[in-house]
């Protein structure tokens, strides 16, 4: 048995790393180590890092420096690897360039996490494990959450599409699905547990297929879990949604109508180049078809401005198409040229910073005032809202989500975290609606009942 040491864990990017960094908890506890509740408390601090644009690489460059400081200061000794997206993209550079780290993981090497750790403790090694997998879906590790509503559950891992601007094909490898009977112990263990939300989670989670048994197939054997309120996904890939799962969404008053569907750009020339496999007017008709399946769907998406080559013309195309479709809120990014892919190698990266800011100033503008405008649709309705906390910033107020995602902020005494209450709204403010408590529902009954 290794010696027992107290671990911190730092999460960065993307809802995936979260759950990576729970299952990392669970197999480092099941090593014989101990969590910290701080950085202060730790001998081993492990930063899980994301790569998708050059301004996450920086964060932990920043962070490292601290760390640094940080370890020279200790009178015991502290060591520090580097797991996720940045490790498996960076290698070796990152072990040569910055010392103060001990080991570094890439996604698919967290089982290895405990030997690594001993052996570096032990002898000073500075160790890695950066082999991609085509199987590894951490299947029989029990995810150390941190409680809530919500509980993340990676049902595939990996990404086969290649987008030519993204990172991830690199750093977590080719798809692979987890066995459904697997995900769905997991679903009812986290039921049992209390979780009223479960989030599927992947790269490109509506490609997610074990035979037969496609994203459609699962998405409606989660929702048939007992006590679990509300089914999210993401994110989803527009060429992977059949018919089939828009039916399952709008036939089960537990699958949340909200779906995430990333655009990226509005210019055909521009999705081609970014290989997304789809045009614009495909995209639009997804959305109609989504539109008129899933009665009151908010729909959201991410979007790249300055895209190699991208013209103002083309642009103007981004911004039109938003203006059309209308989404409820948008991720909106500056292309950040990422070592490796098709577009850093094949395209070059010539939209001035000043063109790119001015692009992505422009579509916020427009998204903001679009949000602003379909929120104020919600004042006057009755929403279903799942309570998540006690904002800091309201004293005495609950809030928690929609059905469709929006944030909503109610006063009220006698709450609980997970209830679902219904609220009606009397106000909407950017990104947020306010409104007053009238009562408890029964959410999935009284969705059944209006879908007859
Ligand atoms: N799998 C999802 C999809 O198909 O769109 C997206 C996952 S990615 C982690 C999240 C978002 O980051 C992307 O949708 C894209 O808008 C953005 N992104 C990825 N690579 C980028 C890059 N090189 N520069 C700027 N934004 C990028
Ligand atoms: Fe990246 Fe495209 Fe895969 Fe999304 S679908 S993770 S953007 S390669």
């Amino acid at each position: 048995m290794p010696d027992a040491l107290r671990i911190y864990i730092e999460t960065y990017g993307c809802q995936m790393n979260e759950y990576d960094s729970e299952l990392v908890k669970s197999l480092l506890s099941g090593a014989g180590h101990s969590l910290a509740a701080n950085e202060h408390d730790a001998e081993i601090i492990l930063l899980n890092t994301c790569a998708i644009r050059e301004n996450a690489h920086s964060k932990i460059y920043a962070r490292l420096q601290q760390l640094k400081a940080l370890k020279a200061k200790k009178s015991y000794r502290v060591s520090v690897g580097i797991l996720g997206c940045m490790a498996q993209n960076l290698r070796d550079d990152l072990l040569d360039t910055h010392h103060e780290i001990d080991f570094i993981a890439g996604p698919d090497s967290y089982r290895e996490l405990p030997d690594l750790i001993g052996r570096s403790r032990k002898t000073g090694e500075k160790g890695r494990a950066l082999a991609l997998s085509r199987t590894e879906t951490y299947s029989g590790v029990d995810p150390i959450r941190s409680g809530g509503v919500n509980a993340w559950i990676a049902v595939m891992r990996g990404c086969d599409n290649m987008c030519s601007f993204c990172v991830v094909p690199y750093t977590r490898g080719r798809e692979r699905s987890r066995d459904p009977k697997g995900v769905l112990a997991e679903v009812e263990s986290l039921a049992e547990a209390g979780y009223k939300q479960v989030t599927l989670l992947g790269q490109n989670v509506n490609s997610y297929r074990i035979g037969p048994f496609g994203f459609a197939e699962l998405v409606e054997a989660v929702a048939g879990v007992p006590g679990i309120e509300r089914v999210r996904f993401t994110s989803p890939h527009p060429k992977d949604f059949p018919e089939s799962l828009l039916e399952v969404i709008a036939r089960h008053p537990n699958v949340c109508s909200h779906i995430h569907l990333p655009l990226q750009a509005g210019s055909n020339r521009v999705l081609d180049l970014m290989k997304r496999t789809y045009t614009i007017e495909e995209f639009e008709d997804l959305v109609a078809k989504m539109r008129s399946t899933i009665p009151g769907v908010a729909i959201s998406t991410d979007v790249i401005v300055g895209f190699p080559t991208e013209t103002d013309e083309e642009f103007e195309d981004t911004y039109r198409a938003m203006e059309r479709v209308r989404f409820d809120f948008a991720f909106i990014f500056k292309y950040s040229e990422r070592h490796g892919t098709y577009a850093a190698k094949k395209l070059p990266d010539d939209v001035a910073p000043e063109k790119k800011t001015e692009r992505i100033v422009r579509l916020v503008d427009l998204q903001k005032r679009i949000t602003g405008e379909i929120n104020k649709t919600y004042v006057g309705s009755t929403v279903e809202v799942l309570v998540e906390e006690e904002p800091e910033k309201y004293p005495g107020h609950w809030s928690g989500r929609t059905d469709t995602f929006k944030n909503t902020i109610f006063p009220g005494e006698g709450c609980k975290i997970g209830e679902i209450v219904r609220v009606e709204i009397e106000r909407s403010r950017g990104s947020a609606l306010f409104g007053r408590a009238v009562g408890r529902a029964a959410e999935r009954e009284k969705r059944a009942s209006a879908a007859g």
